[in-house]
């Protein structure tokens, strides 16, 4: 099988540069290891380029790069509008941030319908498509439009919300409509998997037998294929990054002192006002830690052309100031905040150095950073993860110390309850979440998508990966 995988921003990424999103770090090695071609946008548009694509073809390990030049005339509608200021807010359950224009969409459309005409040059006999995320909802049905008839699978990266806040999404109709032509819908969760099930059910009144859907384009099976991380190389790279210059600068400065960590873009749905209020009131609640612990916020820019992300900057910068202003010292800064990127290599060596991971999304279809923070820990003492339990990774790490994001004192609670855990119970939490880990490898994930994807077109039943549901973590949960 040629398998082509398309994705709207491609990993090109050098051993020392950051990844772009958890996207890009989940199939940069999926396409080196499978010799699959990956298509997606090379960050620059074009004018005139509504007809004809300019692909811009590169290696990457057993497979390739393809790079295309967008059309510049419908770049903006389709990127800052539709998929992020419709598409993106409503996934995370925030339409109240939708800005969106009928010409939004209309961009959204013709993209999606460039990048059928684009992917037509790498179609073989044996070709499958697999398609990333929400910027390419409808592009499965411009392909079947184009004639094409072999399999195409689809996966979200993003939670699906309620059927209610879909529906808050000019145009959700026909463009769920428009999802039906995939043969393979896969989703991070089975939340997220009947939450889509139930939109089709009751606003498109469609039947669903056993995962598969029948609607006009023919059948399409549903399953949650929740993401993994190449857990051992993860955790190799952490051993070995520990000696790395900026990484033993990072040691040295903390010196006898405890480091709490936290790494997200700069997205509304990552909780991360929320997450420096909460470091704010531990430290307000335990004066006695005042200096004994610092939060190193790594804040990586994101989408600053949108408004609602340009103020949550200034938001940050602003709660920043505040608790440092409150609480610093001449020699003790309480929050690090640095707005950049760092390389993967350079970011598991801030993990290990850190005795807390502090992930505290609002909503988030994984997250890929609760993953790489456990498995960058050192097996001897290892830190605590502090993680929301709206985020798709809690599922599996049931054994971190579970926050709701909107309890600022629930969340300051977990904190001191994590710097002052014994290691015996840090060792048993770590070790139950290393084995989630290991079941669940980003191997495991493309393998099971592409068997999944595979069996649409014979009559044997699919394999549907065997979710664990979520069990009564209630109890370990910090309210
Ligand atoms: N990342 C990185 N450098 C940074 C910040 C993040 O390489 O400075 C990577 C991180 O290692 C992770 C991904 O970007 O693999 C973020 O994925 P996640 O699922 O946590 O969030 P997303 O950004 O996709 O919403």
């Amino acid at each position: 099988m040629n398998l082509v995988v398309v994705s709207n921003r491609v990993a090109r990424v050098k051993a020392n540069e950051p990844m772009t999103g958890g996207l890009a770090a989940a199939l940069l090695p999926v396409v080196e290891k499978s010799g699959a071609i990956w298509v997606g946008s090379s960050g620059r548009v074009r004018d005139g380029a509504t007809k004809d694509a300019f692909a811009d073809i590169e290696p990457l390990g057993e497979g390739a790069i393809a790079l295309l030049d967008l059309p510049a005339a419908h770049y903006g509608g389709y990127y800052e509008g539709f998929a992020n200021s419709a598409l993106w807010p409503a996934l995370h359950s925030r339409s109240d941030l939708i800005r969106v224009s009928l010409d939004d969409y209309r961009s959204y459309r013709e993209v999606n319908a460039f990048m059928a005409r684009a992917l037509l040059r790498f179609r073989k006999p044996d070709s499958a498509f697999w398609i990333q995320d929400y910027h390419f909802l409808a592009l499965g049905e411009e392909l079947r439009k184009l004639g094409v008839t072999q399999p195409i699978g689809f996966f979200l990266h993003t939670p699906w919300p309620s059927r209610d806040v879909m529906n808050g999404v000019p145009n959700h109709r026909e463009l769920i409509e428009a999802m039906l032509a995939y043969d393979l819908i896969g989703f991070q969760t089975e939340n997220d998997c009947q939450n889509f099930a139930s939109y089709l059910k009751s606003d498109l009144g469609l039947k669903i037998e056993n995962n598969v859907v029948t609607s006009r384009h023919g059948t399409s099976r549903l399953a949650a294929f929740p993401i993994g991380i190449d857990v051992d190389a993860f955790a190799a790279n952490a051993a070995r990054a520990i000696s790395h210059p900026e990484v033993v600068r990072l040691r040295k400065s903390v010196d006898d002192k405890r480091l709490v960590i936290g790494v997200d873009r700069v997205d509304y749905s990552k909780g991360l006002v929320n997450r420096i209020k909460a470091f704010d009131r531990m430290l307000a609640i335990n004066p006695s830690l005042s200096r004994t612990v610092s939060l190193l916020q790594i804040a990586t820019p994101s989408r600053g052309a949108i408004e609602a992300y340009e103020a949550l900057q200034t938001e940050l910068s602003r709660v920043v100031t505040e608790v440092n202003g409150r609480h610093g010292e001449v020699d003790w800064t309480p929050i690090r905040y640095l707005s950049k990127g760092f390389s993967q290599t350079m970011l598991a060596g801030f993990y290990r150095t850190a005795q807390v991971g502090l992930v505290t999304p609002l909503h988030d279809g994984m997250n890929l950073v609760a993953k790489e923070y456990v498995a960058a820990q050192n097996p001897v003492d290892p830190g605590v993860l502090v993680l929301s339990k709206f985020a798709g990774a809690a599922n599996e790490l049931d054994t971190a110390l579970l926050v709701n994001p909107h309890d600022v004192d629930g969340m300051a609670r977990a904190l001191s309850m994590a710097l002052t855990m014994p290691a015996p119970e840090r060792r048993l939490r770590w070790e139950a979440m290393m084995k989630k880990l290991r079941n669940g490898t980003i191997e495991q994930w493309s393998s099971s998508f592409i068997a999944a994807l595979e069996q649409t077109r014979t009559a044997e039943p699919v394999q549907y990966c065997d979710f664990p549901k979520r069990k009564a973590a209630a109890d370990l949960t910090v309210h």
